[in-house]
């Protein structure tokens, strides 16, 4: 990291060490933002200028050196005014080194390459376990302490995740001490192999060690993650560690099963403070020891049992998609003017014999999160067309709208998976209908474009739901293909006293119709919001005022039921 108030100095002193071969560099010329950045961006090495306005080279090397996280940074510092007693006092200050204005290359170029040969000595020696090669403890408590200070600074949480290995001192009583390294070896191979890969899986990597593993002592591991979004990102790491370690371990001709148990401790909940954290992570590995080893605990009791609750339905969730136990109930969508059935929104439902009824507001989102929703969607779009089919059969042409969420849309092949769907149930394509939420579409609407196109061209209507909750672009709204628009419930529901919702419903219809676009009401429930709605010139709408959603008995009874009545009312129509 060079600092220096001269713009054309900092370019000189980096074309320099770029044809030496250093290729990562920090450059500021504000010295009143250099600690920030130092704090941020962690250099291996300072390059100092010490005359420089606002704050002087001299005041950020104290400032630097009362750091007690800095107090062994390299610094280089060099100025034009090459007096003794300029030199010394900078030394006095903790330079490393000193260097008169103008910089000769050469020698710019030797003094640094010697800090940072010493640098990369010193840390060797200090920061890393000679038996594994991982960071050792001294490294991680530097590392926490960066990493609480950053997290503390932008208001981020990070997790610590505390590893022992389950009967680890019975190895080494058993099989000698030797075969014990050899196990921590493997076991600290393993585990990094599984955090490369829980990285990428969970999208963690925002920075470049945003997850790191250390051997604190004996069988004694430690994670350190600096972004996660919540508790569940730190199961997850967990759990991929207690998977890679199902597999036994091969040492020389001996096959070991060695399970490991996890304590985990959350910034900035379980702690603000490193060593608040470091107690706590360890009460927690404890309690996964407690628990019977080869799993792991959360330090907080609610955390602990709102994720053990969530892994609960995760498998049970998983297995009911397997069984093929999840349904679809259908809610009509009516003509506001004719008050005619136009057509039925399937919503997925779901009972599980231990859990009950669970609501599509708890396991959608979680079969999102967990990947389950390709699977589970994919039957929701085969078993609604299936439907719809069947619906024809006792006379009714209705189109059946089915909710789609972006991770089936973004994989790409959702146009291969209702192609499949229409040919397998013999729907005609216009009689699918495809709910993507306004959120989903918004979100790289640009992309989306091509996606919406793939997909109309397949004949099938598409419909923006829950319009109104995310920020649309009306730019966009113009260029998707869409035929139908769906007020959220949140407009509706009030109306029509509400001034500000009843004058965003009437723009939303007459700006739908100048679309082009055909608006649905979701959630009307008394007829005072229908009034409203129909005054407004709104075409459909959905809700229990005119029926919940329905199991397909049910459904269809209300199908024959509705054609009866209108069969009735047609010939009395013809008797007069
Ligand atoms: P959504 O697509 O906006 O569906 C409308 C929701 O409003 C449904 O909730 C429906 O039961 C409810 N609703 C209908 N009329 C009324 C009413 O008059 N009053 C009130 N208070 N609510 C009413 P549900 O079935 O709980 O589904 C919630 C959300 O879960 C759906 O919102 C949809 O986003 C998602 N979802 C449901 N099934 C599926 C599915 O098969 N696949 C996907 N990707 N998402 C689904
Ligand atoms: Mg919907
Ligand atoms: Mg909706």
């Amino acid at each position: 990291m060079i600092v220096d108030d001269e713009p054309a100095t900092i370019h000189v002193v980096q074309v320099f060490l770029e044809d030496a071969g250093y290729s990562h560099f920090i450059t500021t010329n504000d010295s009143t933002q250099a600690l920030d950045i130092i704090l941020k961006q962690r250099p291996d090495i300072l390059i100092l200028d010490l005359c420089m306005p606002g704050k002087s080279g001299f005041e950020l090397l104290g400032e630097i050196r009362s750091d007690p996280l800095l107090r062994y940074l390299p610094v280089l510092v060099f100025s034009a005014a090459g007096d003794a007693a300029t030199k010394l006092h900078s030394l006095e200050l903790g330079a490393t080194d000193f260097l008169p204005k103008p910089v000769d290359p050469s020698e710019l170029v030797l003094r640094l390459r010697n800090a940072l040969a010493f640098k990369a000595y010193q840390d060797q020696l200090a920061y890393n376990d000679r038996l594994t090669g991982l960071p050792n403890r001294q490294l991680f408590l530097e590392r926490l302490s960066w990493t609480l200070r950053l997290a503390q600074r932008h208001s981020k949480q990070c997790a610590l995740l505390q590893i022992g290995l389950d009967r680890f001192k019975q190895i080494n009583d058993t099989l000698g001490h030797e075969v014990g390294d050899k196990v921590l070896k493997a076991v600290s191979h393993r585990l990094t192999t599984s955090l490369r890969e829980s990285d990428t899986i969970s999208q963690l990597n925002s920075g470049q060690d945003s997850i790191s593993l250390s051997r604190l002592s004996g069988d004694e591991f430690m994670v350190l993650t600096s972004e996660i979004n919540h508790a569940e990102d730190a199961s997850l790491i967990a759990r991929r560690l207690l998977e890679a370690m199902k597999l036994p371990l091969a040492l020389g001709k001996l096959e070991l099963f060695v399970t490991i148990s996890v304590g985990i401790a959350l910034f900035p909940q379980d702690g603000s403070e490193g060593s608040a954290l470091l107690t706590h992570v360890d009460l927690a590995m404890a309690q996964a020891k407690l628990h019977g080893r080869n799993t792991y605990a959360f330090h907080s009791v609610e955390t602990n049992t709102r994720s053990f609750e969530r892994l609960n339905m995760e498998t049970a969730l998983r297995k009911s998609i397997e069984r093929k136990e999840l349904e679809l109930h259908y809610q009509p969508k009516v003509d506001l003017n004719t008050g005619r059935i136009i057509g039925a929104e399937a919503l997925a439902r779901w009972t599980h014999a231990e859990l009950g009824q669970v609501s599509p507001a708890q396991f959608i989102p979680l079969s999102e999160e967990t990947g389950l929703i390709l699977p589970l969607g994919e039957d929701m779009l085969n078993l609604a067309c299936q439907e719809a089919v069947k619906w024809q059969k006792i006379g009714c042409n209705l189109p059946v709208s089915v909710n789609v969420s972006s991770m089936q849309f973004r994989r790409g092949d959702m146009p291969s998976i209702i192609r499949s769907a229409l040919q397998a149930s013999g729907l005609q394509p216009e009689n699918l209908m495809i709910e993507l939420t306004e959120s989903l579409l918004m979100e790289n609407a640009q992309s989306n474009i091509d996606m919406l196109r793939a997909i109309k061209n397949l004949g099938v209507q598409l419909s923006m739901d829950d319009f109104g909750t995310g920020y649309s672009s009306l730019s966009y709204l113009k260029r998707f293909p869409l035929d139908e628009l769906k007020i959220d419930q949140v407009f509706v529901s009030d109306l029509p006293d509400d001034s500000g919702s009843a004058a965003i419903v009437s723009s939303v219809i007459n700006m739908a119709h100048g679309l082009g676009l055909k608006v649905t009401a979701e959630g009307v429930e008394t007829a005072a919001q229908m009034a409203a709605l129909k005054s407004d010139g709104c075409d459909h709408f959905q809700g229990y005022l005119f029926s919940r959603p329905l199991a397909p008995p049910d459904f269809a009874a209300l199908l024959r039921q509705k054609a009866h009545r209108s069969s009735i009312t047609h010939k009395l129509s013809i008797a007069s």
